[in-house]
């Protein structure tokens, strides 16, 4: 039997990992080797997230790719165009609980969806809906970081300043990568030291340069 590509047969993969790890850029890369293979490619970021300008998403090794901005999965739903063969998501995390099922009628329509994304927030907790999605996807990446404070594989995203709030786009050193042992979701809770203010929590695309 010849290998042949079958039409309509679509799956979804998700890059999972800190921040800092690389997701953004594996992302992009894959991206790239479909465009490259000319298939037909549309991006996408959800509202939220400001970082960058509009036009596109931008890995922290400055790799980019041209991306549309919806306000939520119903949205990218409706804007995926019938010819489109591959979907990409970047920041899943910010998107709401319909991004799984959203995913998956992409896939059933024969696309291959690709998604990136934070897999904990900054209390180490799962974030959703990033673990629904991983349990439908049919391929996981699982990005590790390089823990800022002794160079130990990273899972975990540490928060710098004291914020209560799940959502913070924070100025540069607002987090770092940290291992398991380095973590110290303390750091950032009511109880932890006031390093540089609580900043502005409630306005998650408040002028930031770094997630
Ligand atoms: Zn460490």
């Amino acid at each position: 039997m010849d290998v042949v590509r079958q039409p309509n047969h679509g799956w979804i993969e998700v890059i999972v990992g800190s921040m800092f790890s690389g997701k953004s850029e594996e992302l992009i890369r894959r991206l790239r080797r479909a465009q490259i293979a000319r298939q037909r490619v549309q991006v996408f970021k959800p509202e939220i997230d400001t970082r960058y300008g509009d036009a596109h998403i931008v890995s922290h090794s400055d790799m980019r790719i041209p991306s549309e901005t919806v306000a939520d999965a119903a949205r990218l739903l409706a804007g995926v165009r019938p010819d489109t063969e591959v979907v990409g998501i970047d920041e899943g995390q910010f998107f709401d609980a319909a991004l799984p099922a959203v995913c998956n009628a992409l896939a059933d329509q024969g696309k291959r969806v690709i998604v990136a994304g934070l897999d904990k927030d900054y209390l180490g907790k799962p974030f959703d809906p990033m673990p629904q999605l991983l349990a439908i996807a049919e391929y996981i990446t699982k990005t590790l970081a390089i823990c800022m404070v002794c160079g130990h594989p990273a899972n975990h995203t540490q928060r710098l300043v004291v914020s209560g709030d799940r959502v913070l786009l924070g100025a540069q050193g607002t987090y770092e990568a940290r291992c398991r042992r380095c973590f110290d979701p303390a750091l950032s809770g009511p109880a932890g030291p006031d390093v540089s203010g609580t900043g502005d929590a409630g306005d998650p695309g408040g002028g930031s340069a770094e997630p």
